[in-house]
């Protein structure tokens, strides 16, 4: 949307590429090659990869705009944005990033605390975006690190009431009951963030896009860097988008692993948080996520306000397994220390 757009990116016009059809290609210093004609620099507008996903996202390539993973997206949207001293809101807890992009960009970050840390009051939370006058609301659903998720009724309500660019990152959907539906058709204030890096499982390729009003497109793609997207990552993400069996097959298996990981962790007296996402987040003892890592697993823990607090990925069954023998070892130790 243009009437959100700071006004010095108003005048700013996005880096040209030439895009003429070639014999000879001596206009952009690049070298002689030598391997697999990676000597040129990538397509400026990942052409291909938009059209492709706009085929599966039934949206026009100009509806969509590629990042260096969807964490780029978040950046540039805030750059193209957000004016010193706006307010970006969000709810608490969520993707600490969030909050680090909107002090890079010298905006104001205003966190609003989900009950329980799990529901939302969409009245008071509308009428706080209302009182900061948030230009940005941004909204990871299912939130990452609770697992949690806002439903689309309610995400409606807070993109129709709103006079402010609402930021739908949707980076989990897939491993969700939510419908994978954009309303980005209905509302010209909404941008919608998907990644590659979850349900894809391709965090190494670094890919993520957004969908959004073309006018919103046209402005991010101002502040957009040349070349965001390398060769390589557009090439896989390409190929990646024909693997739907596979892809479909780990969601499910993460899906029903993560229930089984929930029981397991109930049984023990744990009481994850009913997670939407491919994660549990749960509090556990201070001391949970170093006695676990001095077994050689890894779990996220938390610091500050969410201190005791942990998330743990559901990897493999295998990896799940693993993750359960270590825990039962922590419990059996702690329990004999007594
Ligand atoms: N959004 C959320 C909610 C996330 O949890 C993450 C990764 N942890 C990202 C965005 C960033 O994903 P990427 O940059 O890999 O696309």
């Amino acid at each position: 949307m243009y009437k959100y757009l700071r006004e010095d990116v108003k005048k700013l016009k996005p880096y040209q590429v030439n895009e003429i059809k070639y014999k000879i290609k001596l206009d952009a210093n690049e070298g002689i090659d030598w391997m697999d004609g990676l000597n040129k620099y990538p397509d400026d507008t990942c052409k291909s990869l938009r059209e492709k996903l706009g085929e599966r996202l039934n949206r026009k390539p100009s509806e969509i705009l590629i990042g260096n993973g969807s964490s780029e997206l978040i950046g540039y949207i805030m750059n193209a944005y957000l004016e010193i001293g706006e307010t970006v809101l969000s709810i608490w807890p969520t993707f600490s990033m969030y909050e680090i992009y909107t002090i890079i960009n010298k905006g104001k970050y205003r966190k609003f605390p989900l009950k329980d840390m799990v529901d939302l009051d969409v009245t008071a939370f509308i009428d706080l975006a209302k009182e900061s006058k948030a230009k940005l609301v941004i909204i990871s659903n299912p939130n990452n690190p609770t697992g949690t998720v806002i439903s689309m009724e309610d995400i409606r309500r807070i993109i129709s009431s709103l006079d402010a660019m609402v930021i739908l990152d949707e980076a989990y959907i897939e491993f969700s009951d939510l419908p994978i539906e954009d309303y980005t058709r209905e509302f010209e204030n909404l941008i919608v963030l998907r990644t590659f890096s979850k349900a894809m499982a391709l965090a190494g390729i670094r890919l993520g896009y957004m969908i959004a009003h073309e006018n919103t497109i046209d402005c991010v793609n101002r502040i957009r860097s040349p070349y965001n997207v390398n060769t390589l990552t557009q090439d896989v993400g390409i190929k990646a988008l024909d693997k739907h069996e596979e892809i479909d097959k780990n969601i499910e298996m993460v899906k029903s692993e993560r229930e089984r990981i929930r029981s397991y962790m109930e049984s023990k007296g744990y009481r994850p948080l009913p997670s939407q996402g491919n994660f549990l987040f749960f509090k556990g003892t201070k001391d949970l996520g170093s006695k676990l890592a001095n077994k050689g697993v890894l779990i996220r823990g938390f610091g500050g306000e969410l201190e005791g607090y942990y998330r743990l990925t559901i990897g493999t069954v295998e990896e799940n397994n693993g993750f359960i023998k270590g825990f039962e070892e922590v419990l059996n130790e702690t329990e004999q220390s007594y």
